[in-house]
């Protein structure tokens, strides 16, 4: 089966990953995601075509978040959420169609380049969006861009026009990134310079690794007069910088280095790991 996916810096060649993906993603799961994607510009278009609702949107950010690189290598997973999807749209009006998604990556280069470029950012937006979201912050502007730049990706545009709307989507994204600052510093507060200890005490311990600040943090909780010891690793150091994750004791210090190095890292280390949203790799099978 081929696929074809030239979403990241990790890909094999420079016209894409097409067998498959450096990062670990299966062809299916790489088709998988176009097809999700499509069901994505489905859903928004029956949401335009009707009403928008915070449950929908929220299924919009999930949708895109769960494409971006290293985030989901599962093909239930995946073919679960596009039928979530899929649902919604037939709620809503079944009569309007979902998109091809073979069409994703097809047209004069400079389209094709142009379409991703707008699909890539919204992804990532999407991660910033869940990331407020799952604190309560959402922010009304952002939210309906959601809608208009999927209706927006599955139209066909002259290259001025795609140009415009990427310059009116980098402000919704600023936006947007200004939101998941609020949420954070709002809930964990300002982060201060921190001294982050890179040894592991004795004891038992949990490393905890990705991007979810809200799942460290209710970790933090369960932990607490526990007497077990937890670690950060890869992207979630800066963690140890906010006030209302510092203060829990048993919040030790970082393990490790990068994400990219999960696997090696990991191996035959006795204690128990968990894995947040994004920035993952595949466990390796042993
Ligand atoms: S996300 Fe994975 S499949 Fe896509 S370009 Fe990056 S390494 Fe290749």
């Amino acid at each position: 089966m081929s696929m074809f996916c030239f979403q990241c810096e990790q890909t094999a060649q420079p016209n894409g990953c097409t067998v498959q993906g450096v990062c670990g993603k299966t062809a299916p799961v790489a088709n998988l995601q176009d097809e999700l994607t499509a069901a994505l510009i489905g859903l928004a278009r029956a949401m335009q075509a009707t009403e928008v609702t915070l449950e929908n949107v929220q299924l919009l950010k999930r949708g895109l978040f769960m494409c971006v690189t290293n985030v989901n290598f599962s093909e239930d997973r995946v073919q679960e959420f596009i039928d979530v999807i899929n649902n919604a749209h037939n709620k809503l009006d079944a009569n309007i169609p979902n998109f091809d998604w073979e069409e994703l990556w097809k047209g004069h280069e400079d389209i094709v380049s142009l379409r991703s470029t707008l699909l890539l950012g919204m992804r990532g937006m999407a991660a910033y969006a869940w990331h407020a979201a799952v604190l309560g912050y959402n922010d009304p502007e952002v939210d309906a861009w959601f809608v208009k730049g999927l209706v927006e990706m599955a139209k066909d545009h002259s290259a001025e026009e795609w140009l415009g709307l990427l310059m009116e989507f980098g402000g919704i994204n600023l936006a947007c990134m200004a939101l998941l600052d609020k949420a954070n510093t709002t809930t964990y507060g300002t982060p201060v310079p921190t001294t982050v200890p890179l040894t592991v005490e004795p004891g038992p311990f949990i490393v905890v690794t990705g991007h979810d600040l809200h799942d460290l943090k209710m970790l933090l909780e369960q932990t607490d007069g526990k007497g077990v010891n937890i670690y950060t690793h890869g992207e979630m150091l800066p963690c140890h910088a906010y006030p209302e994750l510092k203060k829990h004791p048993q919040l030790k210090g970082n393990f490790g280095t990068a994400w990219q190095n999960q696997q090696k890292e990991f191996v035959d280390v006795p204690g128990a790991f968990l894995f947040t949203t994004n920035c993952i790799m595949p466990p390796k099978e042993n």
